[in-house]
């Protein structure tokens, strides 16, 4: 038994631990956790290397539980994913990022691209594309502003992908390939699908400056996108030397702490829109 420092006792049994995973509680929590409107979203902006403006943001969901605090969505995303409860996360964040769409418009705000993270649960959702083509009618979104990051574990199946990848295409919202150089597809995916942007990993990025492969690894990535037609960006830039990096080898967009963490919609408007 262990003191936490704040008077509360938690059991702290190794063997506990294994059959009760923090995990079980946590599920139990993410259940309430949208009607108990303990979700937000922040948007981490996306830099345009050529013109030095922010065209895009990422909205990135955060939870703060009223006995966990903040949860990192790396935390809690894979318990949401294995339990299902993705599904109704997931449209929660489409709707909110919809619903913020259309505030900031009436507000007059020029719009601007916000992307979503698609779990491959939610891509494989039945009616998933007529549910995006659905809130985007109802928010009046434009489906050039919306934009769709899916990783290449929601590629499993040939048909299934491009299916759904063409009927996204045709309603006409974009769709980015996350994480990219992680997965363990072939990349022949690449020209079977209509994708729009890679997202080049942070890992790659992390230590650019030092690492020859990874910098070989980079540069051959953004001639991959380049040839392909496909817009790329650097996702976890946090040293000016990384950017310096990204620029001369002409990588297109960039995010990551150099530039901004993720914030809050309250502060966006303030910093990115007055
Ligand atoms: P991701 O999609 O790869 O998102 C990038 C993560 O890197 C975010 O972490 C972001 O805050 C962080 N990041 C941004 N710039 C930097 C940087 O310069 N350095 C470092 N070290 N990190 C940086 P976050 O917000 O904690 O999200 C973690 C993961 O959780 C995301 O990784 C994504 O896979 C998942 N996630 C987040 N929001 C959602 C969501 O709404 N739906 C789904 N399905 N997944 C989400
Ligand atoms: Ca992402
Ligand atoms: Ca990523
Ligand atoms: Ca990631």
């Amino acid at each position: 038994i262990k003191n936490n420092g704040r008077g509360h006792y938690c059991y702290y049994r190794e063997e506990l631990k294994h059959y009760f995973p923090n995990e079980a509680l946590m599920e139990a929590h993410l259940h309430r956790a949208i009607e108990l409107k303990e979700f937000m979203i922040y948007f981490q902006p996306q830099v345009n290397l050529e013109t030095n403006k922010i065209d895009s943001f990422e909205a990135l969901i955060r939870w703060e539980n009223r006995k966990f605090g903040m949860v990192s969505p790396a935390q809690f995303i894979p318990i949401a994913e294995s339990s299902g409860l993705i599904i109704s996360i997931g449209e929660w964040v489409l709707e909110r990022v919809c619903q913020y769409q259309k505030e900031w418009r009436e507000y007059g705000f020029k719009p601007v691209r916000i992307a979503v993270n698609i779990s491959p649960k939610q891509f494989k959702q039945k009616d998933f594309v007529k549910r995006i083509s659905a809130l985007l009618q109802q928010y009046k979104v434009e489906p050039k502003y919306l934009e769709l990051e899916i990783t290449e574990s929601s590629m499993t199946n040939l048909h299934e992908t491009t299916s759904i990848l063409s009927r996204l295409k045709e309603i006409g919202v974009y769709v980015s390939v996350d994480d990219f150089g992680t997965g363990y597809s072939s990349l022949s995916y690449l020209k079977e699908y209509p994708i729009d942007i890679i997202k080049i990993d942070q890992s790659f990025i992390t230590d650019i400056e030092k690492d020859r492969k990874n910098k070989a690894i980079v540069e051959t990535i953004i001639l991959l996108a380049q040839n392909l037609g496909l817009e790329v960006i650097a996702e976890g830039v946090e040293e000016t030397a990384q950017e310096q990096f990204l620029r001369e080898n002409n990588c297109q967009k960039v995010q990551g702490y150099l530039y901004n963490r993720p914030l809050p919609a309250n502060q966006i408007v303030e910093q990115y829109f007055h």
